[in-house]
């Protein structure tokens, strides 16, 4: 699936088209990979437009960047045989071919191959760096965390609550909702669609809010601000609300200033040195039942356009996944 066209504002299924390549003859070094998901993420919007970014944008007429999990069908690399599953960057395609240096072997007799792509994967990454190493919180503080059921926030508010943290989540709908507090365990979620933002994000924290993982911007962003605590910290993680160019004003800005607020950006690759530590940490608590997950799975190449703008809107409900097997 390449990238046909940039969009201008909402993406369209004509933004992509699917072709059929041949699969090319292996070189010194490299795999050839049967990918079994692709994983849609917001970033790929990102990389969809020109303008200026933590990455360059993704070429006309290219492969649509992404992640995925497959199995590896042939190898010119001494690490990896046949049957071996893998997780890389191959994109928006049945099969491709890698640099075996660029693949990561994984095991998935006891864990299925897609939570790869999750929660021991790079949004799982994205929650454990933001939450310990940018909002860094302490037990018993309240912690606030946008798009709270999707594949990162769901992640964010479990940890949090593992480190003795009251954990609050903002999702669009009362299913969305139910599924935060009853399944993940967070103290309270509030359902932004519900016309009572500001109240009810009040009511769910009347000690404040010591820290804040913003998935989102826009509205709730701008609720949460006035309850923010004195010298409380922002990890911003994204600001999907805005993507497609919607307007992302913020009316509360005063309070980052009479509260004395901190806020940071960051790309949960600026250190994959800490990767392997998270990803093991991640890793033994999704084995003993303590980090939970959910996936919304598309079936077909053909059907990840659909998915991809499902992803934008809230469609999804957990990580989202493309099966390709
Ligand atoms: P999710 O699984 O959370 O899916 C996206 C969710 O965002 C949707 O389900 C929806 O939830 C919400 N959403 C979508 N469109 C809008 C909108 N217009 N207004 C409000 N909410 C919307 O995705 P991820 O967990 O993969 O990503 C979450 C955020 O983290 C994104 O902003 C992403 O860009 C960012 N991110 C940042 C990284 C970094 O390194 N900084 C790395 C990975 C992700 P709902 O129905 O509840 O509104």
């Amino acid at each position: 699936m390449v990238l046909a066209s940039r969009p201008r504002g909402a993406v369209l299924p004509e933004n992509f088209r699917l072709e059929t390549a041949t699969v090319p003859a292996l070189g010194e070094g490299q795999v050839l990979v049967r990918n079994h998901y692709l994983s849609l993420d917001p970033y790929m919007r990102g990389r969809m437009s020109e303008a200026k970014s933590y990455a360059a944008a993704q070429a006309i007429d290219e492969t649509m960047i992404g992640g995925t999990a497959g199995e590896v069908v042939a190898s010119q690399h001494p690490r990896f045989t046949p049957g071996d599953r893998v997780v890389g960057m191959l994109g928006w395609a049945e099969m491709g071919v890698a640099d075996g240096n660029m693949l990561r072997k994984v095991d998935a007799t006891s864990i299925p191959l897609s939570a790869y792509l999750g929660v021991l994967g790079m949004p799982g990454m994205t929650a454990w760096y933001g939450l310990n190493h940018i909002m860094q919180p302490a037990a018993g503080n309240t912690i606030l965390v946008s798009a709270a059921s999707g594949a990162v926030g769901s992640a964010v508010g479990q940890l949090a609550k593992l480190q003795g943290c009251r954990a609050i989540g903002i999702a669009g709908g009362p299913e969305k909702c139910a599924y935060v507090v009853d399944e993940l365990g967070f103290d309270a979620c509030i359902d932004y669609k519900g016309g009572r933002l500001a109240e009810d994000l009040a009511a769910a924290a009347p000690g404040g809010i010591d820290a804040l993982f913003e998935n989102v911007g826009g509205a709730g962003f701008d609720a949460a601000l006035p309850l923010m605590n004195a010298f409380g910290r922002i990890a911003l993680c994204g600001l999907i609300a805005g993507y497609n160019g919607d307007d992302m004003a913020v009316r509360n800005l005063r309070y980052m200033l009479t509260s004395r607020l901190s806020m940071r950006g960051f790309i949960v690759t600026e250190h994959m040195d800490l990767w392997p530590q998270g990803l093991r940490e991640l890793g033994e608590l999704v084995a003993t039942g303590k980090l939970k997950y959910r996936e919304t799975v598309a079936q077909g190449l053909a059907a990840a356009p659909d998915a991809f703008i499902g992803l934008l809107s809230g469609r999804n409900f957990g990580k989202q996944l493309v099966r390709l097997i």
